[in-house]
């Protein structure tokens, strides 16, 4: 059986998917299938039913394309029916959202939760389904841990909770020698000063490598880890820039297994996306009260989405809400209308818009912030938006 990870656990083995490219020369198909198993919205009767019926919707529509070869088509209704004996029977929702299942070769080659709800679907192509994937990891920020030592030191990275990259080792050199017969009239004195000759020189250079990774992406917030005393020497060093982006220190022993230096990482990560999330409803409800580019509630939402104004939205994980949802042009409405006032088209109910809302932010670009035990913003209506521009 395959064993369900969370997207942290599973980033490396998403990296293949992600960089799949179909060249044109390979004739298998991939399949992308999205299932809202969030236990707090769906029983598991209610999911599984609903892939049952996308399965057999797929299958019908398989069988009858001119597309796809015979051997395409077998493999794929292989596929399907052992994505359904994998959801029907061995699957069980974890804490995730939406389960993403990639299948490919006759196989089911990875499974993931979304913190996100998206709506359920079943997708076949010739490639992966990754543009939600994407969104999800673009705005998901990546932090640099640098392990520090008087004579060594080491950057990595953590993406999603996980040690993703061992960017660089330093080594402390000893700087150029100048004035050998001081040194030897003032020996004592000078061993002790030429010690604090090299860790100044040692500290310059790791702020300039650290400042050279920064400028190139590698990271976007630095924590330093190592003994006590040696943090706040280091900290004198570092470059205003790198300052701005420093989230705290972590104690750490110099050979530390990276196991641990990630988990005290992690601990401080949580609390400080924790305390950056509070910042940005403060930031939403102080813009809604003062120079107009925020909204509250999920009306505003919606209608700033329908004008393609959202820049950034931000909605406690548990909300949901009503709504319906034209079927030709996607336009969402809370109250229920006869026709699409924009294109006529057919309005159907949905017990539940927030996927519709989510991956319509998702389209347009917009950030996501899922934010959970906020008290104002629950009481500022459960979801808002930060705005481009004001529309008049
Ligand atoms: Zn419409």
């Amino acid at each position: 059986m395959m064993e369900i990870k969370d997207l942290k656990k599973n980033f490396n083995q998403l990296k293949e998917i992600l960089a799949y490219s179909n060249t044109g020369s390979d004739n298998e198909l991939f399949i992308s299938l999205y299932l809202l198993v969030n236990p707090k919205r769906v029983s598991k009767q209610e999911y599984t039913s609903k892939l049952n019926s996308m399965i057999v919707e797929k299958k019908s529509e398989i069988e009858q394309s001119q597309n796809y070869s015979s051997q395409q088509k077998k493999d794929v209704l292989d596929m399907l029916n052992l994505i359904k004996i994998f959801i029907n029977e061995q699957y069980r929702p974890k804490s995730g959202k939406t389960l993403l299942l990639y299948a490919f070769k006759r196989e089911i080659i990875n499974i993931i939760e979304l913190p996100f709800t998206i709506k359920s679907k079943l997708i076949i192509d010739p490639k992966p389904h990754t543009q939600i994937l994407r969104t999800i990891l673009s705005s998901t920020p990546k932090y640099g841990v640098l392990v520090l030592d008087r004579e060594k030191a080491q950057l990595l990275t953590i993406y999603l909770g996980e040690i993703e990259d061992f960017i660089e080792a330093f080594v402390s050199d000893v700087p150029p020698k100048v004035n050998y017969r001081s040194q030897l009239a003032f020996k004592e004195k000078n061993i002790l000063a030429r010690i604090e000759e090299k860790l100044h020189h040692f500290f310059k250079y790791l702020n300039e490598r650290l400042l050279a990774h920064l400028r190139e992406f590698k990271f976007d917030y630095l924590i330093i880890a190592g003994r006590k005393d040696i943090i706040p020497q280091f900290l004198n060093y570092l470059h205003s820039f790198l300052q701005s982006r420093h989230i705290g220190s972590i104690f750490a022993e110099p050979d530390e297994p990276p196991s641990t230096i990630r988990e005290k990482a992690n601990k401080l990560i949580e609390n400080f996306e924790k305390r950056q999330k509070d910042t940005l409803v403060d930031k939403l409800i102080d813009e809604y009260n003062t120079h107009g580019l925020g909204v509250l509630g999920i009306e505003g939402v919606v209608k700033a989405l329908m004008m393609e104004q959202a820049k950034q939205i931000i909605f406690d994980e548990d909300f949901f809400a009503e709504g319906y949802v034209c079927q030709e042009c996607g336009y969402i409405s809370l109250k229920k209308e006869n026709n699409c006032k924009y294109c006529k088209g057919k309005i159907v109910y949905y017990s539940d818009v927030t996927d519709e809302i989510i991956e319509t932010a998702l389209k347009q670009g917009c950030e996501l912030v899922s934010v959970s035990g906020n008290q104002r913003l629950v009481e500022a209506g459960n979801i808002g938006a930060v705005l481009r521009f004001i529309a008049y």
